[in-house]
């Protein structure tokens, strides 16, 4: 089945879609994206995507494509004109063409955004064998930019990054900044000891996840104990287990650092935990 895809106000064919090649999104990868999951065909945590998406234009100066009703009623007709039961939604604001290249700013006032969305069919989402067996993790220097926090489509480094896990015959890697653990390549890292999650607390460092937002409020609502604070690598090595947490792969168990098995070398019990009540739960608040 072709896709259907969103385009500046337009339903197309995946074959039929354009985008100038003035497009800073292509020349100066001056955009910024989200990326929404489906389970049962609905969206999960919507609102909180729309919220971060409208904090990205923000802090980049650029203005919204759209208000959030029509984002979501492309996302719900995307799902239904493709069929999606299990999948994600991939969103993407630029700062539109002028036309030509150049470094400054085009005028918002005669540029308009581009606005881009497609659906990405995942059956088997939920139950994937990869979640099953749990990931390997590198661990590798954080060389990005210092406003992580904005979700921007610069993701060359990330793409090196699994480059090197896969290298390295690993799934993953988490990325290291002054000795401390920053985050894993496209989601947020957390080890446990004995009853307590580690995560990095949020700054310019992280993007600041959707999932992890609804893991952690999860995780204190089943009487687990969270500390938001800077943690090493050797820290996680040492740890009883370990997960990282995503809209595209939600809860992931991690089993193994750098070598370093944690554990039994299978998926650990809390990360098993909160994938069931995160899928649970966002099952029943998808809209
Ligand atoms: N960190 C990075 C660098 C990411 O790319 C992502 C996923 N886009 C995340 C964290 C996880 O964020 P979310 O839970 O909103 O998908």
């Amino acid at each position: 089945m072709t896709r259907t895809v969103y385009v500046n106000g337009e339903y197309l064919p995946e074959t039929e879609a354009k985008i100038s090649i003035f497009d800073r999104g292509f020349l100066m990868a001056d955009a910024v994206y989200e990326v929404t999951s489906v389970l049962d065909g609905k969206l999960i945590d919507f609102e909180g995507h729309a919220v971060r998406l409208e904090r990205s234009l923000n802090e980049l100066d650029m203005r919204s494509p759209c208000s959030k009703d029509e984002l979501l009623a492309i996302h719900r007709e995307l799902v239904a004109v493709n069929e999606i039961d299990e999948g994600l939604v991939y969103l993407q604001v630029t700062r539109g063409s002028d036309g030509d290249r150049d470094f400054a700013f085009p005028d918002p006032d005669t540029t308009a955004p581009s606005l881009v969305l497609f659906t990405q069919n995942k059956p088997g989402l939920a139950n994937s064998p990869a979640s099953q067996k749990g990931a390997k993790i590198i661990s590798i220097d954080d060389i990005r930019w210092g406003r992580r926090d904005i979700k921007t489509v610069q993701l060359l480094y990330p793409s090196m990054g699994k480059m090197m896990a896969k290298a390295a015959g690993a799934d993953d890697a988490w990325m290291v900044q002054d000795g401390y653990v920053t985050e894993g390549t496209s989601n947020n890292a957390y080890f446990v000891k004995g009853n307590t999650i580690v995560t990095r607390p949020l700054s310019n460092d992280i993007l600041h996840g959707i999932t992890r937002k609804a893991v952690l409020r999860m995780a204190e609502e089943a009487q687990m104990t969270i500390e938001e604070r800077l943690f090493t690598v050797d820290e996680a090595k040492d740890a009883d287990e370990a997960f990282t947490t995503s809209a595209s792969a939600f809860v992931m168990p991690v089993i193994a650092i750098d070598d370093v098995t944690l554990g039994d070398g299978t998926p650990g019990p809390i990360a098993k935990r909160l994938r069931e009540i995160y899928l649970d739960e966002s099952r029943k608040a998808a809209i």
